[in-house]
């Protein structure tokens, strides 16, 4: 990043929520559950696969816990009257994991029933590192009663090396990202608390794994470079493009995601919606390397 992006990436928590807004649209479909089949019909009919997150994280109530499962619920029913195609991803912690873990993994294993009476798929996203262990151990359970549900990790993260190998199994879908979340710098790999791109060969490396073991994996990335490298390989080992999928959040980068496309490969879109767009965004806003011009034309507008 330049430097004047990181000034304005550091300044974004001062700066007026109507702002912040109105940058931010074009990282969401919208405020509630028609905007975001809206934007998945749109994206279907241009060949992309979605998947739908509502927005919310850590919830301080088991009430706002059981809301959560219910719009996910909705949402589902929803994908499969509509015949769209579209799975969700879920952050546990928005689920009570952090609250009361068994309720989390019964309303979770509700969520997952209801995807599989609709032949769809849930995958729970990787949040930050107090999360790490409960994440893989409820997944864990839970695959162990569903097929449909896959699991987030985070190439930024050492422990990862350690996580990945008991996962890998063919039947298992597994994401690889890069990871989001502000780490103490103990946690990560060499270099990823100041250069993104440092993260770049542990996430091949991780990928590499995946199709070794034969799980199906998501590319949850942007990177042009570790694109390239991921494509490179795969073409080198043989591996049949329906084993994998490239995966990009809503309003990043899409002139790469229509070039995968056009290549053969499939490309899944990660699609969020809800009122609760501000943490969410702030993260977006964060990684933009062009913030600085983005805030500028939106200050324009305002
Ligand atoms: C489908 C999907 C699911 C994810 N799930 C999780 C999860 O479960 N847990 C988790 O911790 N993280 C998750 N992430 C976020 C991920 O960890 C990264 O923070 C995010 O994808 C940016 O990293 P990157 O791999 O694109 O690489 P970076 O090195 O951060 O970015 C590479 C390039 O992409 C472009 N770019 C990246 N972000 C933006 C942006 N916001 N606006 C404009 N350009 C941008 C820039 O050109 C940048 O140079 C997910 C990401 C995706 C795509």
């Amino acid at each position: 990043m330049q430097l004047l992006d990181t000034l304005v990436a550091r300044a974004i928590p001062w700066a007026p929520r109507a702002l912040i807004h109105k940058i931010s649209r074009r990282y969401i479909a919208g405020d509630n559950l028609t905007d975001a089949l809206h934007r998945v019909r749109q994206l279907n009919a241009q060949g992309f696969t979605v998947t739908l997150d509502v927005l919310g994280e850590t919830i301080s109530t088991l009430p706002q816990a059981q809301a959560t499962a219910d719009t996910y619920m909705e949402v589902l029913h929803a994908v499969h009257e509509q015949g769209l195609q579209a799975n969700i991803s879920i952050k546990p912690s928005a689920f009570g994991l952090l609250l009361e873990a068994q309720q989390c993994e019964q309303l979770i294993a509700r969520v997952l029933d209801t995807a599989e009476r609709h032949r769809n798929s849930v995958c729970l996203d990787m949040e930050d590192a107090s999360c790490t262990q409960k994440e893989i151990d409820l997944f864990m359970r839970l695959r162990a009663r569903f097929g449909n549900v896959g699991l987030a990790l985070q190439a930024y993260l050492l422990r990862t090396y350690q996580d990945l190998e008991p996962l890998l199994h063919k039947a298992h879908t597994l994401r690889i990202c890069k990871g989001i979340y502000r780490e103490d710098r103990t946690h990560l790999v060499q270099d990823a608390w100041r250069d993104r791109s440092a993260i770049n060969e542990h996430f091949l490396k991780h990928v590499e794994r995946c199709f070794d073991a034969g799980s199906f994996v998501g590319i949850a990335t942007h990177d042009a470079a570790l694109i390239a490298s991921i494509v490179k390989t795969a073409r080198k080992h043989g591996i049949d493009p329906g084993r994998f999928e490239f995966q990009m959040l809503l309003g990043v980068c899409e002139p790469l995601r229509d070039q995968l496309l056009d290549m053969g490969f499939k490309v899944r879109v990660y699609v969020p919606f809800g009122k609760d767009w501000y943490g969410y965004s702030t993260r977006r806003l964060n990684e933009n390397p062009r913030i600085a011009g983005y805030i500028a034309k939106a200050l324009i507008g305002l």
